[in-house]
């Protein structure tokens, strides 16, 4: 019998696609890089390159895919990234601030806009 999927609760993340992060945790922690792609439904980013992982790739003749294995990111848990402000060099929090009428993202250390 197949368990049914648990519904995942929706978050919003603290770091969105394009972010720079660093990592906090596991193999790569203290890697810096940008994230490419948000699981909000899982809480989870994809870093590049970071949490690499081999994938055997099954060779697609047919839609022009050679065989091998592949090496890809893998999903990391949102909890394990922090942005990083690229103006003070650190990984911080984030704090929403009103610039103008719009509503940025700002480093909390150093009050640099993180949104560019
Ligand atoms: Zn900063």
């Amino acid at each position: 019998m197949k368990n049914k999927k648990k519904p995942v609760e929706k978050h919003d993340l603290h770091v969105k696609t394009g972010d720079r992060v660093i990592l906090t945790s596991g193999k790569d922690k203290g890697k810096i890089g940008n994230v490419k792609k948000v699981i909000a439904s899982e809480n989870k980013v994809i870093v590049e390159g970071a949490n690499m992982i081999t994938k055997a790739q099954k060779p697609n003749p047919m839609a022009g895919i050679q065989g091998g294995l592949n090496k890809i990111e893998a999903a990391v848990d949102s909890s394990k990234v922090m942005v990083y402000c690229t103006s003070c060099e650190k990984a911080t929090r984030i704090k929403h601030d009103i610039v103008d009428g719009k509503k940025v993202r700002v480093c909390k250390k150093c009050g640099e806009q993180i949104d560019a």
